[in-house]
């Protein structure tokens, strides 16, 4: 998307200071601009008080600052919210925020969005059965950061300015497809002058864009990679995950494995749990023999409903099942939490628009 004016979200101070001194303004003004942005999400010029009024009105004539709009949210009985944004060409979508425990001083994880829509086209996944539409611009991924942290600590009547403390790219769309923008908006929100995010609260999650994986193991980043496998044998995974078919098990581990050697990082495994489909006896073995040689954490995530589609989640006792074969396999086996399944903002059940009942 080709803007008028500049684009200042999403800008490295350095960059900013370039702007700055480019429009005859001194270099510190870059930093004040970026403390505006970063400490008080602020989107207008107007407001930045500690410039003089003729640079406000100045800059706001030759640059923007577009932090998304909350158009709605949603918020579920454990306190996971949903926020649906609208982008400048009014495409739509949504964010949610998980807070880490029912405690009123609890920080919160956000997990974002980096397309809308996604073009991989899952089985069971909400986003993918909506088709494609675009990639996001950086400053896109960011804003939602920014327009996050406003309206929660709006809501909540906090000023705590680390109430976001982890960032999962688990939202809407694949982000190794939209590769630069994805480690554009990592770079910012893990600038300590920026959103201070450590890299190590960052996580990123694919498909299994290989391509992508080794460009990130290139990148020297200390953020936690999780790989979504959901099925140990190519012939499920081919008609699961279509990216399977591009890039099978063999590919994908062997990219994994030059990933770990690299970032000297553990990598998680998620794994959706789908009933009658990959949680056999058969599927725990294959499982175990794929990946217990790369000492990774696997994630058991229970199937959230995605209306229109055929499949189900298993009975808690299948589930109990599968997990504790993969225990006694020897794997490093977590059970995820299901949150924020009661207005459709667990995985998989972003879409991009939705009539629903709003708050
Ligand atoms: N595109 C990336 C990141 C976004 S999806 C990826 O696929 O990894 C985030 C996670 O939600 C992935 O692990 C995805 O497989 C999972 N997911 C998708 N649909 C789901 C559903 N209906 N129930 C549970 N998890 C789902
Ligand atoms: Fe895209 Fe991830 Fe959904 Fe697959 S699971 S369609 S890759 S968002």
């Amino acid at each position: 998307m080709e803007k008028e004016k500049t684009e200042l979200l999403g800008l490295s101070l350095e960059e900013m200071e370039d702007f700055v001194v480019q429009n005859g303004q001194p270099k510190y003004r870059a930093r004040q601009i970026f403390k505006w942005i970063y400490n008080k999400e602020t989107a207008s010029f107007y407001a930045m008080t500690d410039l003089p009024k003729e640079v406000r009105s100045e800059f706001d004539k030759i640059a923007e600052i577009s932090i998304p709009r909350v158009l709605k949210q949603r918020v579920s009985k454990d306190g996971t919210r949903k926020f649906s944004m609208e982008l400048e060409d009014k495409k739509k979508i949504e964010t949610v925020v998980i807070p880490h425990s029912p405690d009123k001083n609890s920080k919160y994880t956000l997990c974002i969005s980096t397309q809308v829509g996604c073009p991989i086209g899952c089985a069971f996944c909400a986003t993918g059965q909506s088709g494609f539409q675009r990639n996001l611009e950086f400053y896109e991924i960011v804003g939602q950061v920014l327009g996050s942290k406003k309206e929660l600590q709006k809501r909540l009547k906090s000023d705590d300015e680390s109430l976001i403390s982890n960032i999962v790219y688990m939202g809407m769309g694949e982000p190794l497809l939209n590769f630069s923008e994805t480690l554009k908006s990592i770079k910012i929100i893990n600038d300590s002058k920026g959103i201070n995010i450590g890299q190590r609260h960052i996580t990123i999650s694919t498909s299994g864009e290989v391509k992508g994986i080794n460009r990130l193991a290139e990148t020297g980043l200390q953020i936690t990679l999780a790989i979504s496998l959901h099925a140990a044998n190519n012939q499920l995974r081919d008609k699961l995950i279509p990216i399977n078919r591009k890039y099978p098990l063999k590919v994908l581990m062997k990219a994994v494995e030059d990933y770990i050697n690299k970032t000297n990082r553990r990598v998680t495994f998620e794994y959706i749990m789908l009933d009658k489909v990959n949680i056999s006896e058969q599927d725990a073995r294959n499982l175990i023999k794929l990946i217990k040689p790369l000492m990774a954490n696997i994630n058991l995530i229970p199937y959230n409903k995605v209306t229109g589609l055929d499949f189900s989640k298993p009975a808690p006792e299948k589930v109990m099942q599968f997990y504790n074969c993969l225990l006694q396999g020897g794997l490093n086996v977590t059970l995820r939490e299901e949150k924020g399944a009661d207005i459709e903002a667990a995985c998989g059940q972003l879409v991009m628009k939705r009539n629903s009942r709003s708050q």
